[in-house]
């Protein structure tokens, strides 16, 4: 507007001095053609002329000149319109994308300072966008460790993908997040994206508690416990003054619950008990779960040792309180094993062991007591160890043998069979008796190939004595079974693979298995009992009267034989009124269930005769003969054979040591 008011005004001017020299020239042109003046006048006038004209000249100048200004000028505008156009619209591009990444966004200066945050950081701080915006630094938003995370070496934001870190809100809230910073080229800003990952390490912390956690008491479980007890060891050797203990704990009879409740009553109670406990222990001590009804405990930092075992009397006291379990009031005492001197042990596992080890003494000493692990009880657990060991290399050696004892008729003192007794030959400590080495094969299941080769032995040798005697008489064999082994299905078809292999009948087969044996699952014991009847075996209960079971269980069971036991027989001459009685009853009873009677550990005359008064068949003992080699069998079978040879009709009478 101001160009074109100049324009003008140039121009008028231009007119004004070329009329005005017009005007000039021509009135000196009169004055001096009416004066007839000089021509130095008219050239004067001619240059005011001349000048006007220049004048115009340049005027009409100047103006093409801020004519071709005010076009560029109209050009550039023109562009900077454009260009200002297409920086807004980039930056509403750029401003999109900056709010739509999905993750929170902001843009950090370098002094920390947030000048630009996205909707979703705004929302997941909790402040306004006012609020932060050029007023809050970037570190507001992290915890103490996520700064030094963020920062490189040089105290320079790293500019690293996916740094983990814990952001604060305003309502100073933590959540996970990964971060990621980026330099925005050319300039001193950074752009920081962050991304919630607070459901990510949710899951990655419920996999990990999962890892080391029992799921139904959600306690610890043996894994996070060696770790706890791992440490615990090593601040030990550390520290004279930390001491720390270790308690195995078994709840006495819980299979009872289990099988006369059922299982999620079990649960339950594994579940109270777990509580229970969990409230009489401090803060510091970690109970875990080993799984089943085995639980332990680390008592930390205790003043002294004997406070363990001041503790393990609390717990068994609270324990002496039952349980309401499925509307049902249930006891559930615990046998505790105690390591105290955790001291002397580099390996949890040896403390775990060692501990166990005691608790098993506990329960063995009658449950629901504890028992602090000592140096005897650790000789006692090295010397199982050792034996262990030895009764595997023993089944590879072959150093088993087989003792036989004759089983007479009281009446006739004949032999009718005989029972199978296992020796072992140990290479350094000679003849070794089962009862230290029967528990140890049972517990280790070395008991199943143990009984392998007994009733290998015993048949074959049987087999070849029946033979010789073919024509005089049938003998049986007599193998004892553990009752763990018993109740094992593969049991019976081990048996039939033997037998066959030697070609025995199965009725020259009798099976001993002790009372505890029957009683533990009944059902399931008779059905067993049946097929090896079936099959054409006898079964024998061993030991009869030691157990719990009585004649009218015994009568549900079809058994064929009943031998009473040793502890009956050797006090039947003493005690006339009270043992005598029981014994006697005890034959009847089985008399009138079809079975028939042996007693064991006949010894002298006496017992002797007090026995074949009361009507019992058959006896095995000293008095007749100790259990004896295979070789001492053979010769016994040569003199049966001479005897009938000499004696036809008659069999052989065995006259033992004491009868002489
Ligand atoms: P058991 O089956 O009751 O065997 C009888 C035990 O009493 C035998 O002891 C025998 O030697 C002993 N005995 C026999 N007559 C007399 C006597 O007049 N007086 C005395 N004081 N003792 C007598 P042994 O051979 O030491 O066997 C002990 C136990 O070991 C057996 O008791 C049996 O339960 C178990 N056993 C033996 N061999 C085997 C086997 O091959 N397998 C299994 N599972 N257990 C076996
Ligand atoms: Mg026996
Ligand atoms: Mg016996």
């Amino acid at each position: 507007m101001t160009k074109k008011k100049l324009n003008i005004s140039l121009d008028q001017f231009g007119l004004i001095i070329i009329g005005t020299g017009a005007s000039a020239f021509y009135y000196y042109l009169e004055e001096s053609m009416a004066q007839d003046q000089s021509l130095g006048s008219f050239i004067t006038i001619a240059i005011i002329l001349l000048i006007s004209m220049f004048t115009q000249l340049l005027i009409n100048n100047i103006n093409r000149s801020s004519e071709a200004l005010r076009e560029s000028n109209e050009t550039l505008e023109q562009k900077v319109i454009e260009r200002t156009k297409e920086l807004r619209e980039s930056e509403v591009l750029y401003r999109t994308i900056f709010e739509n990444t999905g993750a929170a966004t902001v843009i950090i200066e370098d002094d920390m300072t947030i000048s630009l945050a996205n909707s979703v950081f705004v929302n997941m701080s909790g402040f306004g966008k006012g609020e932060i915006e050029q007023k809050k630094s970037f570190f507001d938003f992290l915890d103490e460790k996520s700064h030094r995370n963020v920062l490189n070496d040089v105290g320079f934001l790293s500019n690293e993908q996916n740094l983990e870190c814990k952001f604060i809100n305003k309502e100073r809230e933590e959540k996970d997040i990964f971060l990621t910073i980026t330099t925005i080229p050319g300039t001193e800003n950074n752009v920081a994206s962050l991304t919630d990952i607070s459901e990510l390490k949710e899951a990655e912390r419920q996999i990990s508690h999962q890892a080391f956690h029992d799921t139904l008491t959600n306690l610890p479980n043996r894994a996070l416990f060696m770790e706890h007890l791992n440490m615990a060891i090593k601040r030990g050797k550390r520290r004279t003054d930390y001491h720390f203990a270790v308690l195995y704990l078994d709840i006495d009879r819980f299979k009872l619950v289990n099988d006369s409740l059922g299982h999620s009553a079990g649960d339950n109670l594994l579940n109270a008990f777990s509580e229970r406990i969990q409230n009489s222990l401090r803060d510091i001590d970690t109970l875990a779960r080993l799984g089943g009804d085995e639980f332990v405990i680390l008592l930390e930092d205790i003043e002294s040792e004997d406070y363990a075992s001041v503790v393990a009397e609390r717990l068994q006291q609270a324990l002496r309180r039952p349980f309401m379990v499925s509307g049902k009031e249930v006891f559930a005492p615990a046998s505790f094993g105690v390591v105290l001197n955790t001291k002397d042990y580099d390996l949890p596992e040896d403390i775990i062991r060692d501990a166990d080890a005691a608790m098993y003494h506990a329960k063995e000493k009658g449950r629901a007591q504890f028992k602090v692990f000592d140096k005897k009880l650790h000789e006692k657990a090295l010397h199982l160890l050792q034996r262990e060991t030895d009764l595997r290399k023993a089944i590879h050696r072959k150093e088993f043998v087989t003792h036989y004892q004759p089983i007479v008729s009281l009446e006739s003192r004949s032999v009718v069979g005989f029972e199978a007794l296992i020796r072992w030959r140990h290479p350094q400590l000679g003849l070794i008796y089962p009862g230290s080495f029967i528990s140890i094969a049972e517990e280790t299941g070395l008991i199943i190939p143990i009984t392998r080769l007994v009733m290998q032995e015993a048949c074959s040798d049987l087999k070849s004595w029946q033979d010789q005697v073919q024509h005089l008489q049938k003998l049986t064999m007599n193998v004892n079974i553990s009752s763990k082994h018993f109740l094992l299905p593969s049991l019976l078809a081990d048996i039939k693979e033997v037998l066959d292999s030697i070609g025995l009948p199965p009725d020259h087969l009798k099976l001993e298995i002790t009372e505890t044996a029957l009683m533990e699952d009944v059902e399931e014991t008779v059905r067993h009992v049946n097929r090896m009847r079936d099959y054409g075996l006898q079964i024998v209960i061993d030991d009869f009267g030691t157990g719990y079971s009585s004649l009218s269980y015994l009568q549900r069971l079809p058994i064929d034989t009943l031998k009473v036991d040793r502890s009956f027989v050797s006090r039947i001459q003493n005690t006339p009124d009270g043992n005598r009685n029981i014994v006697e009853a005890i034959i009847s009873l089985a008399h009138r269930l079809d079975m028939i009677v042996v007693a064991e550990g006949v010894e002298n005359l006496e017992q002797y005769t007090i026995l074949l008064d009361m009507k019992c068949q058959f006896g095995q003992g000293y008095l007749f003969s100790k259990p004896m080699a295979k070789d001492d069998v053979d010769k016994l079978i040569n003199n049966m054979l001479a005897y009938s040879r000499e004696n036809p009709g008659l069999s052989y009478p065995l006259t033992g040591d004491l009868l002489n």
